[in-house]
């Protein structure tokens, strides 16, 4: 019976490997080993070999417990279950350690040749509060590299083609295989003359130099949805830069940026604005006007309103983006202003009312008087 590869034998370095190493041969040997690419029938157990190791070796923790007491110390933390385990940091990771130098999106990647893919465009878009409440269509205007008109992004000049590279055969990629004491080792690299996209041009297009793209001035009509909000972004597929010679177009993020309203505040779909009040109108009762999404309206505040309350006028706020005809609450918030200037009539109306309540308050210009005799 064989006995059991140690992770560094799988990943192929030494035991004293630097983090860098290790990914550096992770990354290699997944390009190699991904199911996707390989279709041996070892490919899927060499792969899942592969990614157990590098879990392992890539987390120092458990790197030092697998070097004391080897694999029989990690129990179930080498993420049984999951076919990329956990602390593997989801596909992202994977997505970047296996397409890392491979020239190019992998969203381009095609067999027998990958067109690197353009790249994303980010558009930052100011709008007003009052469009971001209730959606708006807005055209944006930019640069980018967009698909040659002359060649048709083909990067061929018009009556010459694009043929296959004859160095790679048309692959995109060269493979060399070495018989070693592992086994069979194949390397694989992405063919240099054609970078990797299976095809050259012979003749050039004149206008983008055989690129496939030119730099072009693009108008687009951005719909945006009620109820949107600052940081938000929308993802435009494939309104991004065309990739080289047909490749495919990236995405185009427009960032929206929403100016605040002058008075009512907004917290998602919640709205909030601040009511100042007198004594007297939170005691008596009140009628005043106050701004809303709608546009101001009459408010009405019942006698005997206490600080700090809130009046709420439900389905007034903002409308919820992923529940379309459902809108938050505004949320009027009470606050009760205590005067500290007051007339002569004013004042003694406030010593009548205190007077009437039994209350002892201070005699006008007390605290002067206090003053004066303390210096
Ligand atoms: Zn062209």
């Amino acid at each position: 019976m064989a006995t059991e590869r140690s992770y560094y034998e799988i990943l192929g370095v030494e035991r004293g490997a630097s983090d860098a190493e290790i990914k550096r041969a992770f990354r290699k040997l997944a390009q190699q080993w991904h199911p996707d690419v390989n279709a041996d029938a070892e490919a899927v157990g060499r792969f899942k070999e592969i990614n157990e190791a590098y879990q392992v070796l890539s987390d120092p923790k458990r790197r030092q417990i697998y070097d004391m007491v080897g694999r029989a110390g990690l129990g179930d933390m080498s993420g049984a279950g999951s076919p990329f385990g956990e602390g593997f940091g989801g596909f992202g990771d994977l997505f970047d350690a296996f397409f890392a130098g491979m020239g190019g999106n992998a969203a381009g990647a095609r067999r027998g040749g990958r067109r690197a893919a353009g790249s994303d465009l980010r558009y930052d878009l100011r709008i007003s509060f009052d469009e971001a409440v209730r959606g708006v269509d807005k055209e944006i205007e930019f640069d980018l590299l967009d698909r040659c008109v002359t060649c048709a992004g083909s990067g061929a000049a018009p009556g010459s083609n694009a043929v296959p590279c004859a160095t790679c055969g048309g692959r995109g990629e060269i493979r060399s295989v070495r018989q070693t004491l592992l086994g069979q080792m194949v390397n694989v690299t992405l063919c240099t003359r054609c970078n990797g996209e299976g095809r050259v041009v012979d003749t050039p297009c004149h206008d983008c130099k055989g690129d496939g793209r030119t730099s072009q001035h693009k108008k687009l009509r951005v719909t945006i949805p009620a109820g949107i909000d600052e940081g938000h972004q929308i993802r435009l597929s494939g309104e991004g830069e065309v990739g080289p010679r047909g490749g495919p177009a990236g995405n185009l993020y427009v960032a929206v940026h929403v100016t605040p309203h002058p008075v009512l505040r907004r917290d998602g779909t919640e709205v909030f604005y601040d009511l100042q009040l007198s004594i007297a109108q939170a005691a008596l009762g009140t009628r005043l006007r106050i701004p809303t999404i709608e546009g101001d309206e009459d408010l009405e505040v019942r006698p005997g309103t206490q600080p700090a309350t809130e009046i709420r006028l439900r389905g007034r706020g903002v409308p919820h983006l992923r529940r379309p005809g459902t809108r938050g609450d505004l949320h009027v918030m009470i606050h009760v202003n205590v005067p500290t200037r007051l007339s002569r009539r004013q004042r003694q109306l406030l010593e009548e009312l205190a007077a009437e309540s039994g209350e002892i308050v201070l005699p006008a210009g007390f605290l002067d008087r206090v003053k004066d005799a303390l210096d």
